[in-house]
């Protein structure tokens, strides 16, 4: 299967706190999103109230719970987190409500795999800063309201189109994060690597940040790799020709593909003349799930113009003919 190093989620390494951001003003990119939150933070501040929730969407590491713990820190509150999944009754929601201090940040990560019966209990939560708990069962069972103190609810979703219309109109802050330039990634690669101790050269440091796929947790990631030969086979110094080296050894091309998304893509064009194909039939044959399609691979083939998405199904781009190095049907999928 696809190396674990080159997909975009959490891996133990990635809880390296030394590279984290921890201010709104060390955060590169998401410019809009970081000038908005600053506003909303001061105002929060400047009032003594909880800030409002906040829903950050958008692709695996782009910065979700860094942003969320960002807010946590120049807010000055507690920094609380869970995730959809771990809640499974709504005594597990109901204990961590009533822990919060007031204006704490609670963070609930992929908070589209909310149980129903979890989010019923959320919705008075976020709205009044109050649980209806039902104590005991049957005849006897009676409701019990509890006062809560006023928090901010983060949710993270990698797709916002599965959260339920009444969790969404509850976010007062919805938030959407984009893929990062190869500028930015520069940046953030620059940072990095001086954070690790291992010099990146400018044109070092560009090679990594343009094969990132756009997203810092895979920039964090190759350049760990690429620290590793330039310790061993290079002089500890980062530079292009290295770097190179180092990420096609690693099976990333010169766009940040992997095995995986090069897979999908020579799947689409050897298989199914350049589509449309159904994203069933394209799970299926490449043994990944539909939603590690949707939310993994996809995002950045579409937002790199390499992909279309068509009612009919999915369809190669003439830029992905060009990369796959396969001649563009006349008329593809007739
Ligand atoms: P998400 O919650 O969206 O999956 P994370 O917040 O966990 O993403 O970020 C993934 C990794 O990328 C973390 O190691 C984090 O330190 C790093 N990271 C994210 N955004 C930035 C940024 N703007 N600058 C530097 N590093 C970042």
């Amino acid at each position: 299967d696809a190396d674990p190093t080159l997909r975009p989620e959490p891996l133990p390494e990635d809880n390296d706190r030394a590279l984290r951001p921890q201010r709104l003003d060390e955060f590169i990119g998401q410019a809009e999103a970081r000038a908005n939150l600053k506003i909303f933070i001061q105002s929060a501040r400047q009032r003594g109230e909880a800030m409002d929730h906040t829903l950050f969407h958008g692709p695996p590491g782009l910065g979700k719970t860094t942003l969320a713990q960002i807010m946590a820190r120049e807010l000055g509150v507690n920094f609380r987190m869970t995730s959809g999944p771990v809640l499974a009754k709504a005594g597990d929601l109901a204990a961590i409500l009533t822990n919060l201090e007031a204006r704490d940040v609670l963070f609930i990560d992929e908070i589209h795999r909310l149980n129903p019966a979890v989010e019923e209990v959320l919705y008075p939560a976020l709205e009044d800063f109050e649980l209806d708990l039902v104590i005991g069962e049957g005849p006897a069972a009676r409701t019990v309201r509890i006062e809560l103190q006023p928090f901010t609810l983060v949710g993270a979703t990698t797709r916002m189109g599965l959260l339920t219309t009444p969790l969404r109109d509850r976010f007062g802050i919805p938030t959407r994060l984009q893929f990062y330039t190869i500028e930015e990634l520069h940046e953030i690669v620059t940072r990095n690597a001086r954070l690790l101790g291992a010099p990146a050269e400018d044109a070092g440091a560009r090679e990594i940040a343009r094969r990132a796929r756009g997203t810092p947790r895979i920039a964090g990631r190759l350049l760990r790799r690429v620290v590793d030969f330039a310790v061993v086979e290079g002089d500890g110094r980062i530079t292009r020709a290295l770097a190179d080296n180092a990420l096609t050894r690693l099976g990333v091309d010169h766009l940040g593909l992997d095995g995986a998304d090069r897979r999908y893509l020579a799947l689409i064009g050897e298989s199914y003349g350049g589509g449309p194909v159904g994203i069933e039939t394209l799970s299926a044959a490449l043994s990944e799930s539909r939603d590690a399609l949707e939310e993994v691979i996809e995002p950045y083939l579409l937002q790199q113009g390499l992909i279309q998405r068509t009612p009919r199904g999915r369809m190669l781009a003439r830029k992905a003919w060009d990369h796959l190095g396969l001649p563009m049907p006349k008329s593809p999928g007739q």
